[in-house]
C-alpha cells in the first residue's frame, strides 16, 4: 500500500500543546490579552517591526490595513495576477477597484515595469505578494512609490523567514501582513497579524479591530466609529508563541526541503524551481516547479500524474482576471497564465522524508524522459 504525501501539514510540538492548554485554563479575565499581547511582541521582535496586531486570519489583517488607510470606492490598487484571492477578496469588499499587473518570469512576484505602465490618477496603494516565499523587487517598487505617493503594502502570508537584503518580509512598506493558516511556515490554525513601524497606523487598526472604540473612551459601549472584530484568541496566540520560539527551525526545515528538490532536479533544464535572488533569503514556503514550454508538460499532465500516485497535488495560482470575480480582463498571453499552465506545487511539510521528496523527483524527471 502507498502511503499518501500531503503537500503541507503543521509541525506541533509539546511546548504549543502545553502552552494552548495553559492559555484554555488560565487565559481568561485578567489575563484575557496575556498570550495574545505575548504573541504580538515576540513575533515582532523576531521579525524585526515596531508594532505587531493579531488578527483571526491574514485576510482580515489586510482589510483592516486597507481601512486605516482609507481605501475606498473610486481607489484603485495594483496587485499581481498571480495571487491567492485572499489578497483580492478586500479591496473589492472597500468598494476599491482591483488592477492586477503581470509577474516576472522568474519570481512570480510582480513586474515593477508594468506597474508603472497602470497607474494612474486614481491609485492609491500597491500591494506586492511575496509569492511562493520569492521576494518582491522592492527596491524598484519603493521609488515607484515614492514617486507617486502611494502606500506599499507586502502581502507576506508566505514569507516567513524571506528576507530583502537584510529585511524580513512585510517591514519594508507601509504595513505588512501575515499569515498562520494552517498551510504556512508557522500556523496557529487560522490567523494572522499586521505590521508597521507607523505608531498612528497601529492605533487606527487598533482601534478598528476593535469595534471601532478608540483607546480614550472612558466610557463603556461607546465606539467612535463602526469598526470590525477580526480578532485572534488567546488559546491561538498560545500556539502562535510556541511557533515563534521554533522559527529558525520550521524556517529552517523548509529551506532544506526546498534545496533537496533543487539538487536532486539541478541536472533537468527543462525544470524550474524558485530563484535565488541575490541579496535576498527565501523562507522557502512552497517549492514550485515550471517545467519549460519546450517540455510540452503541462499543470493538468502534472495533475494526473501526482494524482495516480497519492502525492496532494496543488496547482500554481490562477491568474486572477481569469475567475471572473472582478470586472478585469484576462490576457492570455500574459506571463501569469503561462507559468501556471506548466506548474505545478511540490509537497514541503516539516516531517516529510526522504525517501517521499525522492518519490516526488522521480515523477518530474519521468515528465521529461
Ligand atoms: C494564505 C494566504 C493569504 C490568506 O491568509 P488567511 O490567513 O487564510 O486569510 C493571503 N495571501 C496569500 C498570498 C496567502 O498565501
Amino acid at each position: 500500500m502507498t502511503k499518501k504525501i500531503y503537500y503541507v501539514k503543521p509541525s506541533i510540538g509539546s511546548r504549543e500543546l502545553q502552552l494552548a492548554a495553559e492559555a484554555c485554563e488560565h487565559g481568561w479575565g485578567d489575563h484575557s490579552n496575556k498570550y495574545i499581547s505575548t504573541f504580538e511582541s515576540v513575533f515582532s521582535e523576531k521579525i524585526g517591526s515596531e508594532f505587531a496586531i493579531a488578527t483571526s486570519s491574514c485576510t482580515g489583517a489586510l482589510e483592516l490595513g486597507l481601512a486605516a488607510l482609507d481605501i475606498g470606492p473610486g481607489d484603485e490598487v495594483i496587485l499581481a495576477e498571480s495571487n491567492w484571492v485572499a489578497t483580492l477578496a478586500p479591496i473589492i469588499h472597500l468598494g476599491a477597484t482591483p488592477v492586477f499587473v503581470d509577474i516576472l518570469e522568474d519570481s512570480w512576484c510582480l513586474d515593477p515595469s508594468r506597474v508603472r505602465e497602470r497607474i494612474s490618477g486614481k491609485t492609491k496603494a500597491i500591494i506586492a505578494t511575496h509569492i511562493y516565499g520569492n521576494l518582491a523587487e522592492m527596491n524598484d517598487l519603493m521609488s515607484i512609490a515614492y514617486e507617486f505617493n502611494l502606500h506599499l503594502i507586502e502581502d507576506s502570508a508566505e514569507a516567513i523567514g524571506s528576507y530583502y537584503h537584510g529585511k524580513h518580509a512585510g517591514t519594508i512598506g507601509t504595513f505588512g501582513v501575515f499569515s498562520f493558516h494552517g498551510s504556512k511556515t508557522i500556523t496557529t490554525g487560522e490567523g494572522g497579524m499586521l505590521v508597521t513601524n507607523d505608531a498612528s497606523l497601529d492605533e487606527r487598526v487598533r482601534q478598528l479591530n476593535n469595534h471601532g472604540r478608540s483607546r480614550n473612551e472612558i466610557r463603556q459601549f461607546v465606539p467612535a466609529e463602526i469598526g470590525y472584530k477580526f480578532k485572534m484568541s488567546n488559546m491561538q496566540a498560545a500556539v502562535g508563541i510556541a511557533q515563534t520560539e521554533r522559527f529558525d527551525e520550521l524556517v529552517s526545515r523548509k529551506r532544506e526541503i526546498l534545496a533537496t528538490y533543487r539538487d536532486a532536479l539541478s541536472d533537468i533544464p527543462h525544470i524550474r524551481l524558485n530563484i535565488q535572488q541575490p541579496g535576498c533569503e527565501s523562507g522557502a514556503w512552497m517549492p514550485n516547479a515550471v517545467f519549460s514550454q519546450e517540455s510540452k508538460v503541462t499543470r493538468e499532465l502534472l495533475l494526473r500524474r501526482f494524482k495516480e500516485q497519492d502525492i496532494d497535488a496543488r496547482v500554481f495560482f490562477w491568474p486572477l482576471s481569469s475567475l471572473g470575480l472582478s470586472k478585469n480582463s484576462n490576457n492570455p498571453s500574459s506571463v501569469a497564465n503561462s507559468v501556471a499552465s506548466r506548474s505545478i506545487n511540490l509537497p514541503s511539510y516539516h516531517d516529510m522524508e526522504g525517501s517521499d521528496q525522492a518519490k516526488v523527483n522521480e515523477i518530474l524527471r519521468n515528465m521529461v524522459s
